[in-house]
């Protein structure tokens, strides 16, 4: 893969974190010497990483970007195989993130270097429940050929319904929106979890942001997400929007208390 390929995917708003992620470069080499196999599978097809974590980020950010869209296969919406009303009035649609969101990717120099990736705790307890409870879609602004080479490692027992890439963001400048209309799915019905908000920028009221994660082993974010995630379904929330809505006002107005371990109910 040349250069200018390798510049051609990134995402500027991914850029900041990479750059959080570079002053954790030797740690995440610690670590990974530390951790059980699985968890840092080789060889990832080459040339295809959203951002290439083996070229400096200032660099990347000062290269104009270029379009490939040509390279990439054609889609059309929706882009989620059609249900019958019934079907979607009894099913919610779980949209989830891969990269620094459910791993995180990285590359290590000299003879044993190559492409690893370190998954978030919490990740396959998370996808079990949720599979239960959603229909569990992820939507990364990856190519296909590097998604499928980790979701293949991290859902093993496919319960992952459906897998969305960079072929269907949708490109606005150097962001690659998600746009959940045209999934083929009830917009009421559809949440999206993501540790980029502009990724989910024209449907606001559908995403829950998640912090981004890159290495660190006591990150619980996932686990304290599920209780928000199956009290919704509990409830059968009609519209998920309204949910998310009611669940930040309390959040917010909890924190204006200054109440130290804020906790929600759809009640
Ligand atoms: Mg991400």
């Amino acid at each position: 893969m040349n250069l200018t390929n390798k510049l051609d995917r990134h995402s500027i708003s991914q850029v900041r974190e990479r750059l959080l992620s570079v002053l954790q470069k030797f740690t995440l080499s610690l670590i990974s010497s530390l951790l059980p196999q699985q968890q840092q599978e080789q060889t990832p097809p080459a040339s295809a990483r959203l951002e290439d974590p083996s070229i400096d980020p200032l660099l990347q950010a000062q290269q104009p970007i270029q379009e490939d869209n040509d390279q990439l296969p054609n889609v059309q919406a929706p882009y989620l195989p059609a249900v019958s009303d019934y079907q979607q009035s009894q099913m919610y649609t779980l949209v989830l993130d891969l990269d620094e969101t459910l791993i995180h990717y990285f590359e290590m120099g000299g003879p044993d270097g190559g492409g690893h990736f370190l998954v978030r705790p919490g990740v396959s307890k998370f996808l079990r429940e949720m599979s239960q409870l959603y229909e569990v879609v992820i939507f990364t602004a990856a190519m296909q050929d590097y998604a499928d080479w980790v979701l293949d490692q991290i859902d093993p027992n496919k319960q992952i319904s459906y897998r969305l890439y960079r072929q269907h963001a949708t490109r606005t400048g150097p962001v690659f929106i998600k746009d959940l209309s045209l999934l083929g799915r009830d917009l009421s019905r559809i949440l999206i979890v993501d540790n980029v908000a502009e990724n989910f920028q024209l449907q606001p009221d559908n995403g829950i942001f998640i912090r981004s994660w890159f290495d660190d082993m006591t990150d619980t974010a996932l686990e304290e997400l599920g209780p928000l995630l199956k009290e919704i379904v509990r409830k059968q929330v009609g519209d998920i929007r309204d949910a998310l809505r009611r669940f930040r006002d309390q959040m917010l107005e909890q924190l204006q208390r200054g109440v130290s371990n804020p906790v929600m109910t759809l009640d």
